[in-house]
């Protein structure tokens, strides 16, 4: 079973519509793959009734954190109720913060001289998408100030930049809280991807473990070899479930569909834990 649990649409930041994501999932020979847009599952209503017999479509979503510490996080949360009224809320305010986090963001590189508006990077958008620094990157390729996003995100957008602004979010602990009353699963996303900026410590995930994290997103390209080792040690501690996925952006990161993946055996945990709600 080929099974690829991290993936965006363009209602988030990737760039194939969740149609045109479903299809790519199909060309990539996945048997199942969890749609996990940034604090939106709009894609999910879309193409839930739309997989043909040889592919499934899990619900998911990468639930936008922040620390105490103001480290940025993300909790991939699965199988959780739909319609759970305070997890959808809590993710539609996080949507609505990231209007006027980018409206910031945008105003600091004015000062600092960049030809660039709030409407160049909703440009970029569809209706009601969660809003993101990709598609400030995107308007900044169009108006040729840079060549793609990685360079919008080496040159301007990064974590340690001085134009960056944290999303306001819920913190971990409370996203966990959310997704597990929803029904759900909580997984940590590439909770040590150190090439992104600061990262949590090994200490402060044995904290959220305490919290009820479910488990770990190990498989990810962001991860390299001594990180993996790390987390392996502590999933294997805890007992928590590992999962992989490729975080595919569409043609707005070189990641590819399948590249990484999740084990059956911990799909049938995820599908246990949720329970009557999967
Ligand atoms: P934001 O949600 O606004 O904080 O932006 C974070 C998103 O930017 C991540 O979810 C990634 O999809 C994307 N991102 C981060 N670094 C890069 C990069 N070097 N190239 C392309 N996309 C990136
Ligand atoms: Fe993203
Ligand atoms: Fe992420
Ligand atoms: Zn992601």
């Amino acid at each position: 079973m080929r099974i690829d649990l991290h993936t965006h649409s363009n209602e988030s930041d990737g760039t194939e519509t969740p149609l045109e994501l479903l299809d790519s999932a199909i060309k990539a020979g996945l048997d199942l793959f969890a749609l996990t847009d940034h604090d939106s599952i709009a894609g999910w209503h879309q193409i839930k009734d739309k997989a043909p017999a040889s592919i499934e479509i899990a619900l998911g979503a990468e639930v936008s954190c922040q620390t105490l510490e103001a480290l940025s996080v993300h909790m991939l949360g699965y199988l959780f109720n739909p319609d759970d009224k305070a997890l959808i809320d809590s993710m539609n305010e996080t949507r609505t913060n990231r209007i006027t986090r980018m409206e910031r963001i945008v105003a600091r590189l004015q000062e600092a001289g960049m030809d660039i508006t709030v409407d160049d990077v909703y440009a970029e958008t569809i209706e009601g998408a969660t809003v993101g620094r990709p598609h400030l990157a995107d308007a900044m390729i169009r108006k040729g100030i840079v060549a793609d996003r990685s360079e919008a995100f080496e040159t301007y957008l990064h974590n340690r930049s001085k134009y960056y602004i944290p999303d306001a979010s819920p913190t971990p602990e409370a996203a966990i809280t959310l997704i597990k009353n929803a029904g759900g699963v909580a997984i940590i996303a590439h909770p040590f991807a150190s090439l992104r900026g600061r990262i949590i410590s090994a200490q402060y995930l044995e904290s959220l473990i305490g919290a009820g994290l479910d488990g770990i997103e190990i498989n990810h390209r962001d991860h390299n070899d001594g990180e993996r080792e790390e987390l392996s040690h502590l999933a294997k501690r805890y007992g928590l479930l590992v999962t992989g996925g490729s975080d595919y952006h569409g043609t707005g990161k070189v990641n590819r569909l399948g590249e990484n993946l999740t084990d059956l055996s911990q799909w049938e945990k995820i599908k246990e834990r949720a329970g009557s709600l999967k």
